[in-house]
């Protein structure tokens, strides 16, 4: 269990929270928030938005103190733009809700909204993300928000005036409530009258349509967004809502919400810190066919739940990072590996311990762990090696750390054989040759013919140890040095020579997966016939 108090960054957002909380809301649950808007692929960048209240909602329960993580769809947005991708003809669906507008060709989901919540659903389950979501679809046609809308309303001239201390233009006739059409479902609507003792509004759309309704009954509209979030804040309680650094300038959503939120709500605005930018690397060779957005789920069919996790948990909001897809993610789960042993040994630091702990289990348990956890890149050696076959797989698994069975290495393995799938460029596959290199082996000199002879006679120690000391050790022997002999420059470039040879002859480059891994991979037999032995 972390510690409380000053551990890291999540900790001290819980204490602070929870004391906010009990000023503001004694006895009630503490109240957490983020918004996503299922416009298209939810991008892996606003995994953000989840992830930094996810962690402190998920420290307060921790504590014993009841805690609701509230996430707001906001799928009653209008349809701005058809994605590259779709047919153009969904161009006709804009200015509708994202809820009215189908699904893209092809989808089983009931609209568009629906389509692209559910990949994002199916990620924070993974995530042990816990969370109630709001459909505003729903909120606002049930007719949940009537009053606070009838509010804005009256209070629009206060509304405009905060706004307008951020805008250079003076617009006239400011309304904040924004009619879908009644007719063809649009918002290219206009108000064009209210009468603030019936409620009674008139608008016209672009499509010729025009109406007068009551605003008291109707639930076919919305306020609009510098509006809408400070509404929200007040209507659910929030307490604490980060965002990205794109709603903190000065006139931005954040910043006249503060003002909105208490002026026309009698609310407060939440505990709410910038978040930095997450960056993705190494996505360019990532393969068409599935769009050009890198999302959480693509993020979670390379890496396990508990590691993207970690992302998030050692970073502090105000820190940007990268999420790689190339090879970086070995490094990444090296240091993850290092950072277990640290953990297993009671070296770990409080800072790191904490955001191991977030990373690998929630309020509600543990997540799902790999029992027997290789090194990645060495899983991703061997799939790459075998083209993922099972058999050669386990048998090499046996082979190098006594692994009984596949679903020991799961899910790691299942991670690493997507990476490997999806994010291995073709150029750095390897392909481990099928006959020996006759003419490179007939072109080779006494010395080298040497080596190989003696790598072919020690390959008895058929383990990864074993095979690391033969590898290591030729070079070695050739130069009469003793086994465990310090390493000098010429035996370090007599080395390098010889893996270099060794690569050429197994996978025909001059470099590779690491040897001793290779030759595991490789076998005996198949060892001994490309290296002429
Ligand atoms: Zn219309």
């Amino acid at each position: 269990m972390a510690a409380r108090g000053e551990t890291d960054w999540v900790s001290r957002f819980a204490d602070e929270v929870i004391s906010e909380a009990e000023r503001r809301a004694p006895g009630k649950p503490v109240v957490c928030a983020s918004g996503l808007s299922p416009s298209g692929p939810i991008h892996l960048g606003n995994l953000r938005e989840v992830m930094t209240p996810h962690l402190v909602a998920d420290e307060i329960r921790r504590r014993g103190v009841e805690c609701v993580h509230l996430l707001s769809w906001d799928d009653y947005d209008r349809f701005r733009r058809v994605p590259a991708g779709v047919d153009p003809a969904w161009a006709e669906h804009i200015g509708k809700p994202l809820t009215a507008v189908p699904a893209p060709p092809g989808s089983t989901h009931a609209n568009w909204a629906e389509h692209f919540k559910a990949p994002m659903i199916e990620a924070m389950a993974e995530l042990g993300v816990r969370y109630r979501g709001i459909s505003q679809t729903e909120q606002y046609t049930s007719g949940a928000y009537r009053e606070q809308i009838l509010l804005a309303v009256r209070e629009r001239a206060r509304i405009d005036a905060v706004l307008s201390r951020h805008r250079s233009k003076q617009v006239e006739d400011y309304f904040p409530y924004k009619p879908y059409c009644d007719l063809c479902g649009r918002d290219l609507t206009t108000v064009t009258a209210y009468d603030d003792e019936t409620t009674e509004l008139a608008y016209t759309c672009e499509c010729g349509f025009g109406e007068t309704v009551r605003l008291a009954e109707h639930d076919r509209g919305k306020l609009v967004w510098k509006v809408d979030w400070p509404m929200r804040w007040a209507y659910e309680g929030v307490i604490f809502e980060p965002s990205g650094v794109d709603h903190h300038s000065p006139g931005s959503a954040w910043t006249v919400g503060g003002q909105i939120v208490g002026d026309v709500f009698g609310g407060r605005q939440p505990i709410g810190p910038m978040y930095a930018f997450v960056g993705i690397t190494g996505m360019a060779k990532m393969s068409s066919s599935k769009g050009d957005v890198p999302t959480p789920a693509d993020a979670l069919e390379i890496m396990e739940a508990p590691v993207l996790r970690w992302l998030y948990a050692r970073r502090k909001p105000a820190q940007s990072f990268k999420i790689a897809f190339d090879q970086e993610i070995h490094r990444l789960y090296d240091e993850w590996d290092a950072l277990g042993r640290k953990v297993a040994t009671d070296q770990a630091q409080p800072a790191e311990l904490a955001a191991y702990d977030r990373a690998v289990r929630t309020a509600e348990g543990p997540l799902p762990a790999t029992p027997h956890p290789v090194p990645y890149r060495t899983l991703a050696s061997i799939v790459d090696i075998t083209t993922g076959d099972t058999e050669q797989t386990l048998r090499i698994l046996r082979d190098l750390d006594g692994i009984g069975g596949l679903d020991q290495a799961r899910p790691r393995l299942d991670r690493a054989q997507h990476w490997v799938d999806d994010h291995l460029p073709a150029d750095q596959r390897t392909r481990v040759r099928e006959s020996p290199d006759e003419e490179l082996l007939d072109s080779i000199g006494p010395g080298e013919r040497e080596s190989l002879r003696l790598l072919a006679d020690g390959l008895d120690d058929w383990s990864l140890d074993g095979l690391t000391t033969l590898v290591y050790g030729v070079p070695k022997l050739q130069a009469g040095l003793a086994a465990d002999a310090a390493p000098t420059p010429e035996l370090k470039a007599a080395q390098r020579a010889f893996f270099a040879l060794l690569y050429r002859l197994l996978v025909g480059r001059d470099t590779g997966p690491r040897l001793p891994t290779l030759l595991l991979a490789v076998g005996a037999d198949r060892v001994r016939k490309l290296v002429g032995g």
